[in-house]
């Protein structure tokens, strides 16, 4: 009997499927949005260093561990099977039956899980078992800084501005307190002449689906000493690594433990006396 077997988590249930996550929310293969970010490297980010293929971020496969992969499944379900190993960011595991072939596809996180994950993705890919099934999300809910992000970005990204370069600032920022491990994307904003004099200014942002942190480039003078970009990026860099939480049902995007972990920046105390001297200047810049 040739037929297709759609597995529980194949497809999003409807109303269930989590992008937006927060606690209590059921456990879902899916990732929430705020982790949706990209591991593969971005060509983008390393333009002045080493030449990377153009185009879009690929990823590579190491065969030895797809075969093994593949391995395992045969053995398990008794047939042969085609694996593909993908970058998608929505869809984890899909798997189908197709003339006794068992065709499955995972996201390349898969490839280098532990033997435990990988043991129960393949009790999840064969008999859908829910213990499986909640090992398997685990994984992929601790590893969604590998999948990429949801909405490539469509402006050119500028770090080097007229005088500070926000990647080698974002770089220091992230070996000091990330150990390297934030891999969100960084920009100057666009230039805009203010019509009026400003009220308010955002200095910085952090667009989630983006992975993409956008600086206000009002900062990029020689009177705005560096610390004090830093940080503003260090602050944005928070929203990459803690996503909004939902506590009291409330949206939250700075949380006790985010305004705890801003304090840990070396420059917090003088950072903010600087805002404070000179936010009427910023205003008028
Ligand atoms: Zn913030």
């Amino acid at each position: 009997m040739a037929g297709q077997m759609v597995f529980p988590f194949a497809q999003p249930p409807p109303g269930r499927l989590s992008r937006a996550g927060g606690k209590g929310a059921p456990l879902s293969l899916w990732p929430r949005v705020s982790r949706a970010v990209v591991r593969v490297p971005d060509p983008r980010h390393h333009q002045f260093h080493i030449d990377l293929p153009a185009g879009q971020p690929q990823i590579y496969v190491h065969e030895g561990a797809r075969q093994a992969l593949i391995r395992r499944l045969e053995l398990a379900q008794k047939r042969p099977v085609l694996l593909s190993v993908t970058d998608n960011y929505r869809q984890m595991i899909s798997s189908s039956l197709r003339e006794g072939i068992l065709q499955a596809r995972v996201h390349h996180m898969f490839l280098d899980a532990p033997a435990v994950v990988q043991e129960a993705l393949v009790r999840y890919v064969v008999t859908q078992d829910r213990a499986a099934s909640l090992v398997v999300g685990r994984y992929i809910d601790e590893n969604g800084h590998r999948i990429r992000a949801s909405r490539p970005v469509s402006t050119p990204l500028t770090t080097q501005g007229r005088t500070h370069d926000l990647l080698s600032l974002f770089q220091k920022l992230n070996l000091s307190y990330f150990g390297g491990a934030v891999d969100a994307l960084i920009t100057w904003g666009k230039r805009t002449k203010a019509k009026k004099p400003r009220r308010t200014i955002k200095l910085g942002s952090y667009s989630a689906v983006e992975r993409l942190i956008r600086i206000h480039p009002v900062l990029d003078r020689p009177w705005v000493p560096r610390y004090f970009i830093s940080y503003v990026i260090y602050h944005e860099m928070l929203h990459h690594v803690m996503p909004a939480s939902h506590g009291n049902g409330r949206r939250m995007l700075h949380p006790p433990q985010f305004l705890a972990r801003e304090r840990l920046f070396r420059d917090y105390e003088r950072a903010l006396a600087w805002e404070q001297a000179h936010v009427t200047r910023l205003l008028r810049t």
